[in-house]
């Protein structure tokens, strides 16, 4: 065996440095597009690598590759910018069995495998069953297939322990014993039950979150997995799957001012159903889409806050022309994005992106929040939690702690929905009864084209 670098390393290690260039690349929206196709590059040739390795017939691992990409593919192009959360769920839980099956393929009793291995194979299971049944069940209660609430039972949280540490034990005697092969099934199971008791106590509105959590856990037990076959490339892609989803799980934690804990066990469904928020009192004052020109026109500066509305009615290339209309009239122009408006991370940056806004124009709660009695009108399209006042001023509500789009503190606020229904936290808002806010009610796309309509025409 030579000492140098085989060329399956010399590639291995090839495809570990762009997935790390890709990742870096994806921190900047101007380049993201560059970062996606690096890390997709990466992917595809680690799997080539991969079952090069393996001595695989190259016609065989070219129909495998098109297979999956073909799959992947069309999952990708169907699916609604609403449900790709649904989407990542359904990928992470793929990748959760595909670890399972790579940790369960390494105890298999015949196999000549190191103790470390075994070690790290069977945490590839345990992490990896967890992952697949999290995930299957977090499409489920996204995608309404099943019950959205929390599902709680008498002792769940003591039957998940007892789950867990009979899973370890079982995991324990699969390393030492290389030939009690019915142990692996009953480990299988046991990853699964953890998995599906775990997700099941979890409110679906709280499942962006959960499937980030998910997505960390799969990159784990992909890297256990790597550890268990010697794959540097599988260990570090895993790594940097695991880290990244545990941050973003983190950021969407810290802007909903939750604790993890709090998402994992208290099951937030039910606390909106308890919760009771302010009594709200004053008068709704409608506006028309004429009498919002008006006061759009007179703007010297104006902000818009996009929300999960402006999603649903694909209202982004018509506030993109209004904005144009607005910068062409002399008003300073500038989007604010919460952190988690809309229904996944970066949700309404994707649709401003899609739109053609340029990114300089998008700025963040903290940028804004200290200025706002500077801004003349703030135009807020189907965002509603994200601008509560509750969350910042009254203790009884849900949402208290929530950082906060302070729009309530600017001269004129135009809320654009279709009617006075809550939004995702199921509590009113405040911001609709305040005598600067006005409410445009209609479907976002229509009440917008109108307005900039009344631009066009002046
Ligand atoms: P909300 O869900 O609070 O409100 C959306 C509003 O859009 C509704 O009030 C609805 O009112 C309006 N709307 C719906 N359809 C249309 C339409 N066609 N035209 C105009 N308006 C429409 O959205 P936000 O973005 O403010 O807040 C996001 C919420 O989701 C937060 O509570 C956040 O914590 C939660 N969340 C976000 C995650 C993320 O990753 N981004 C993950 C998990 C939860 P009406 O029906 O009257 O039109």
């Amino acid at each position: 065996m030579s000492d140098g670098v085989t060329p399956t390393g010399a590639l291995e290690i090839a495809s570990c440095v762009m997935f790390l260039v890709g990742l870096k690349l994806m921190g900047k929206q101007a380049t993201a597009k560059l970062g996606n196709v690096v890390s997709a590059a990466a992917m595809l040739l680690a799997v080539v690598v991969a079952l090069l390795a393996t001595g695989v017939d190259f016609a065989v691992i070219s129909v495998t590759v098109l297979i999956g990409a073909l799959i992947g593919g069309f999952a990708a192009v169907r699916v609604k910018m609403t449900a790709m959360p649904e989407l990542v769920a359904l990928f992470n839980g793929s990748g959760g069995l595909a670890s399972l099956a790579v940790g369960l393929i390494e105890l298999l009793p015949d196999r000549e495998v190191a103790l470390t291995s075994r070690i790290t194979a069977s945490a590839a299971v345990i992490i990896g069953g967890i992952a697949f049944s999290g995930s299957i069940i977090a499409f489920g209660k996204l995608s309404g297939k099943i019950n959205t609430k929390p599902i709680v039972f008498p002792f769940q949280l003591t039957i998940s322990a007892i789950s867990v540490i009979a899973a370890l034990v079982i995991a324990g005697f699969s390393v030492a014993s290389d030939s009690a092969f019915w142990l692996l099934p009953v480990l299988t199971v046991l990853a699964i039950w953890v998995g599906v008791l775990s997700v099941i106590r979890i409110g679906g509105g709280d499942m962006p979150v959960v499937v980030s959590l998910l997505n960390s856990y799969s990159g784990v037990a992909a890297a256990f997995a790597g550890l268990a076959l010697h794959s540097p490339v599988l260990i570090v892609a895993g790594t940097l799957v695991g880290a990244s989803g545990l941050m973003l799980t983190n950021a969407m934690c810290k802007a909903m001012n939750r604790s993890i804990s709090n998402v994992l066990f208290a099951g937030f469904g039910s606390a909106v159903d308890s919760g009771t928020g302010a009594q709200q009192t004053g008068e709704v004052k409608p506006i028309n889409p004429q009498d919002t020109y008006a006061l759009l026109e007179a703007a010297r500066s104006v902000i818009i806050v996009p929300g999960y509305g402006m999603a649903v009615a694909q209202a982004q290339h018509a506030v993109k022309e209004l904005a144009a209309h607005l910068i062409e009239n002399g008003t300073n122009v500038n989007f604010v994005i919460h952190p988690v408006a809309g229904r996944m991370p970066g949700h309404m940056n994707v649709l401003l992106a899609e739109a053609g806004i340029e990114y300089e124009q998008l700025a963040e709660p903290d940028d804004v929040n200290p200025t706002m009695e500077t801004i003349d009108v703030a135009l807020v399209i189907g965002a509603n939690d994200v601008v509560n006042p509750d969350a910042r001023d009254e203790q009884s509500s849900p949402l208290y702690g929530m950082p906060i789009i302070e729009v309530d503190r600017a001269s004129t606020v135009v809320v654009l929905k279709r009617s006075m229904s809550t939004g995702f936290a199921g509590v009113q808002n405040s911001l609709f009864f305040r005598n600067n806010t006005r409410m445009l009610f209609g479907d976002a796309q229509k009440s917008i084209a109108e307005v900039a309509g009344e631009f066009a025409a002046d």
